[in-house]
């Protein structure tokens, strides 16, 4: 098969292709706690369709351990004896959908418009799952090299038994390369590789001051209430013009792609008047740099509030941290940071989360370089390298179990997918250049 030959298969496969990705994008697989695991099981068993009818082998369920019902899959396709493997990766499972009344269309309800497949898991992750199948079926089922996959069902809600998806299947899935398609192009259009990713710790932190709640008049002016502690306390993870003031955290300089302030504003629907935090360039600050936020408070809701002191209150901080800081020494630094942080001598409790750590990946290799050809061919254009400001805990699993395989962050996504967001899309165009880009990787890994 020659590149004009995938072109063409790739292009006339397009509708089952995106029929495929529909099929997914309908189950609700949402792997966090409190949610049915019957959709979670339900996509991971229409995973095993999609790819057992792409001509993978050897398909089947993997179990989680203790009971939990969030299964992944795998498949193999063998190449010619002695050629390399390569590893592809996706997940099935998918963000919780938000406030729905916010969609443009329901988010398991998948519409096309303009050239994009809308809901929710259409770029971040199933789109994947959809193009292992289509880059093997671009084949006819017969790769130049060993293909396995591997779908995770519980990515986006815990890390919990990555351990145990991927390092206890160590020969099962064992290659000389490995695909990541969980990253994304860097535009529509402009195919992108991920050299770096931050990695996150997060905790909760409880402030209290009072045994139960008593009455503001007759107390407040010398009693503290909690939640202002609190807040004075997260006031001070930021010096004034917002650069993380957790001490001892590091930094490294960025030296992929540079990203312009007009840009991040029109990626991130910032409000006109509200200034952009930190220094240093835009793509340290999301890369390099530290990251801290405040994802949520426990408190009395506005409603129900009434004229007394708040005896306690919980806030969720999550730390972003450059690639190559220790997850635990950050977290340790974040808890410290809190603790010497809390005014006026209140009780405080942090309660440490999961983290993950970050990580560079190396760009030297040839599967790397083979991967520039096939993007630059697909895409009629170079690929970038770019960062990530999110964190893919799998990465660090994967470089840590086959420390020789060489591994490549990619997807179809693009600054427009809004993943994680509401009225979550994927370029069509984009998806089968993403194709395109994965089936002529097979054959520049098979060429060495
Ligand atoms: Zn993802």
């Amino acid at each position: 098969m020659d590149r004009d030959d995938l072109r063409a298969a790739v292009s006339n496969d397009m509708t089952r292709t995106i029929d495929e990705l529909s099929r997914l994008v309908r189950i609700p697989s949402i792997a966090f706690p409190d949610y049915e695991t019957a959709p979670v099981r339900s996509s991971a068993e229409t995973t095993a369709e999609i790819l057992e009818a792409a001509g993978f082998t050897g398909v089947r369920v993997i179990e989680l351990p203790d009971g939990v019902e969030h299964p992944a899959v795998f498949g193999e396709a063998k190449g010619p004896e002695g050629a390399p493997t390569i590893l592809l990766y996706a997940h099935h499972d998918v963000q919780p959908e938000g406030p729905v009344e916010e969609w443009t269309t329901p988010p398991f309800e998948p519409s096309v418009r303009d050239g994009r497949i809308y809901g929710r898991g259409t770029s971040d992750d199933k789109c994947g799952i959809v193009m292992h199948a289509a880059a093997l079926r671009a084949w006819a089922g017969k790769p130049p090299v060993t293909v396995k996959v591997i779908v995770e069902g519980e990515e986006e809600a815990s890390t919990a038994h990555l351990d145990f998806v991927i390092g206890a299947h160590e020969k099962l899935l064992a290659a000389d390369a490995v695909g990541v398609a969980d990253g994304g192009n860097w535009r529509t259009g402009v195919p992108a590789i991920g050299t770096s990713m931050r990695g996150v710790v997060d905790c909760r932190v409880t402030v209290r001051t009072l045994d139960l709640a008593v009455h503001s008049g007759s107390f407040g002016g010398a009693v503290p209430d909690a939640l202002t502690s609190l807040a004075r306390m997260l006031a001070t993870l930021h010096d004034d013009d917002g650069n993380v003031a957790i001490e001892g955290l590091r930094s490294w300089p960025w030296e992929g792609v540079e990203m312009t302030e007009e840009e991040l504003r029109e990626e991130a629907p910032v409000r006109p008047g509200v200034r952009l935090i930190g220094s240093g360039t835009i793509a340290e600050r999301l890369w390099s740099k530290p990251a801290v936020s405040v994802l949520g408070i426990d408190a009395p809701r506005v409603r129900e509030a009434s004229n007394q002191l708040v005896p306690v209150a919980t806030a969720k901080v999550s730390l972003r941290i450059p690639p190559e800081q220790d997850a635990d020494e950050a977290m340790g630094l974040l808890t410290k940071h809190l603790e010497e942080h809390a005014p006026w001598g209140v009780e405080t409790h942090v309660d440490r989360g999961e983290g993950g750590a970050g990580m560079r990946v190396a760009s030297d290799g040839p599967a790397f370089a083979g991967m520039l050809r096939a993007m630059e061919a697909a895409y009629g254009r170079p690929a970038v390298q770019s960062g990530s400001g999110g964190s893919i805990p799998l990465v660090p699993v994967l470089s840590r179990t086959f420390p020789k395989a060489e591994i490549l962050v990619y997807g179809a996504s693009d600054e427009k997918s809004q993943y994680h967001s509401i009225d979550e899309s994927v370029d069509l165009g984009d998806l089968q250049r993403a194709v395109l880009a994965e089936a002529f990787l097979f054959a520049e890994l098979a060429n060495g």
